[in-house]
């Protein structure tokens, strides 16, 4: 077993709400039963990490290392793991679940009353190192080298969650063209779909984004596409959005939120809902979703469009991302 005594790794921290993270030495910890121990080579850096520094989600453990779409290899294993060293593997936001309430009991784990999730209640990949339950870690598809493979885990699995909850939809509205939305802009077009871009006001660089992975439109998201739409997926945490999709659906259709925060929805009139339209979110994601998300994902093949910044610059990547300065996803070096 290595001896780590002594041995310490960078980590970015959140110390409260509103606070930039702050660079700190760790002590490198040996994996407990069940872990393993990842020396991380990328993560990218989701919205959810903007709500988690903004104190937007509910009883943050301070101190806390964000990050929840890591890509590392194993250093070293836990009692009870049989993961060999040196093995690539991703660790998504889905970190621990009890496997008892009726939730995990009925192949719903997103939804487990006792969940954990990395980057927020586990330390997560804004890090040399992390330790991660080795039962919530995946092996990556080849086709992909470490930075391009780390959006996957969030965009990737929880934007293919969003996808799928669509049914059948064929004409697919995504409200926000961020990192989640050019991943599945490029599964549904594979599979035949028409994607509609509603973007910012006026950002004609995500609106060409989209179009480059097969949108068949681009606009506003005030702009009415001129045909109704089966679905809409909202990723944008704008409230104001709910009622603006709900009125592009056409009858029996579904509008999908897709963020873990949202502002306020503004109250709309019922004919809006009325005709059987269904409005709902994707919460979290199943290991299910993520064997069969990373599974597709070369076969599409999706790309993903990436900017790289080093570990000490997650302030910054936050920043870019807030400002919505990034096309596609964020990713950091450690
Ligand atoms: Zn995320
Ligand atoms: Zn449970």
């Amino acid at each position: 077993m290595p001896d780590y005594t002594g041995k310490s790794g960078r980590a970015m921290v959140l110390q409260g709400a509103g606070q930039p993270l702050r660079l700190e030495e760790r002590p490198i910890s040996a994996p407990g039963p069940g872990e393993v121990l990842i020396r991380v080579t990328a993560c990218a850096v989701c919205r959810t990490d903007l709500h988690l520094v903004d104190g937007e989600l509910p009883n943050i453990p301070y101190p806390i290392v964000p990050g929840h779409e890591i890509v590392g290899h194993a250093v070293d294993t836990g009692e009870g793991v049989s993961i060999e060293k040196g093995v690539r593997l991703g660790v998504p936001w889905l970190g621990y679940t009890c496997g008892r309430c009726r939730y995990c009991r009925e192949q719903k784990e997103n939804l487990c009353d006792e969940a954990r999730f990395t980057g927020y209640q586990i330390d997560g990949g804004f890090a040399d190192y992390v330790l991660a339950d080795h039962r919530y870690c995946f092996p990556l598809p080849e086709n992909y080298n470490d930075q391009q493979a780390a959006p996957l885990l969030c965009a990737g699995l929880i934007g293919y969650r969003c996808l799928r909850m669509t049914g059948q939809a064929q004409n697919i509205g995504i409200y926000g063209f961020g990192a989640a939305a050019h991943i599945v802009a490029q599964v549904a077009a594979h599979q035949g779909r028409s994607i509609f871009a509603f973007t910012r006001p006026a950002d004609d660089a995500a609106r060409d984004f989209a179009r480059s992975l097969g949108a068949v439109w681009a606009g506003g998201s005030e702009d009415d596409p001129g045909v109704k739409l089966d679905a809409a997926i909202i990723f944008a945490p704008a409230g104001e959005l709910v009622p603006r999709a709900m009125a592009q659906i056409r009858k029996g259709g579904t509008v999908i939120c897709g963020g873990i925060h949202m502002s306020d929805i503004p109250s709309f009139p019922y004919r809006r809902l009325w005709g059987e339209r269904v409005l709902r979110s994707v919460a979290n994601l199943t290991r299910a979703d993520a064997r069969e998300f990373l599974e597709i994902a070369p076969l599409v093949p999706v790309h993903t469009r990436i900017t790289t910044f080093g570990l000490e610059e997650a302030n910054i990547a936050l920043d870019q991302l807030r400002g919505g300065g990034i096309t596609g996803a964020a990713v950091l070096v450690p």
